[in-house]
């Protein structure tokens, strides 16, 4: 990967990087899409990150299908993907991590400690090997988006984050490889999260602009599901991750995570959305 990044370099080539850990769906192959449109080449990584899993179970149970994943890259015109090996991201005797400090406390980082940490190390080792223009990083994780803009800022890496909107089920249900580990009747419960999230961005177009009733919204209807366990829902500064008590014109996050069964699911929704 390096000589071939090199390689592109030298050729004066636009490289769009698309990282995921596989089990690809349509939510990652609109982010390839997005690459290929703005792109002369497009690598896509498939890397199950363990640094990033902060539960063993979970680490094991990912779902995993590098042959089926490698035939959906093939047909959106994919140049490289690279799979690379635990060993060779994470050689022996591997010593040296990336922390993002303030924006990795909350949310995702108060349910799973160490998950940031894992995410900021693997980006920083995958953007020094492919030194993409672009890199392109889905919505979903609103908090991943945060803070991956503030690594490239602070870090001084050349590669732009192109932010690409949730892409859902027809249901709503934001897609996600974990959604394959979901039964059929879980799947048709999970629908509640995005549900539950829309009626709180709905009460806020009506003109509520207290955080703390639009969460009660949330609450209340996930609460009324018994197969749904709410994790948290919060409501944030879309940049700064900042809990906001009222809301004002800025661009805001209600962000919530969910188990639906023992499947944690994870969405977010944007009030005051600037396009
Ligand atoms: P993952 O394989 O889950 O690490 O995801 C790889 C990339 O795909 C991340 O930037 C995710 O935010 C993005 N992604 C995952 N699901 C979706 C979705 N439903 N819509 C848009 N982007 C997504």
């Amino acid at each position: 990967m390096f000589s071939i990044s090199r390689q592109l370099r030298r050729e004066a080539k636009t490289v769009g990087f698309v990282p995921t850990m596989g089990a690809l769906h349509e939510g990652h192959l609109t982010l390839v899409k997005e690459a290929r449109a703005a792109c002369d080449i497009v690598i896509v990584s498939i890397f199950v990150n363990p640094k990033q899993f902060n539960d063993d179970t979970d680490l094991e149970k990912y779902p995993r299908d590098l042959t089926a994943d490698a035939a959906l890259l093939a047909e959106y015109e994919v140049d490289y993907v690279f799979a690379p090996e635990q060993h060779e991201i994470y050689p022996e005797g591997f010593a040296t991590y990336v922390e993002v400090e303030g924006l990795t406390e909350s949310l995702e980082g108060a349910s799973r400690p160490g998950h940031f940490r894992g995410v900021t190390t693997v980006v920083t080792i995958l953007f020094n090997t492919i030194r993409p223009d672009r890199a392109f990083f889905g919505q979903k994780d609103a908090q991943q988006v945060a803070v991956v803009k503030r690594l490239t800022t602070d870090l001084g890496f050349e590669t732009e984050i192109v932010v690409v909107p949730t892409v859902r089920e027809q249901s709503g249900l934001a897609m996600s490889s974990r959604n394959s580990l979901l039964s059929d009747e879980e799947r048709e419960k999970a629908v509640f999260i995005i549900e539950a999230l829309r009626e709180a961005k709905l009460a806020f177009k009506k003109g509520e602009r207290n955080a703390s009733d639009l969460t009660q919204i949330v609450r209340d209807r996930i609460d009324a599901e018994p197969l749904a366990r709410l994790d948290y829902v919060a409501v944030v500064d879309r940049d700064s991750l900042q809990p906001v008590e009222k809301i004002g014109d800025d661009e805001t996050l209600i962000a919530a995570a969910v188990y639906i069964g023992s499947t944690r699911l994870i969405d977010n929704v944007i009030l005051n959305r600037k396009q």
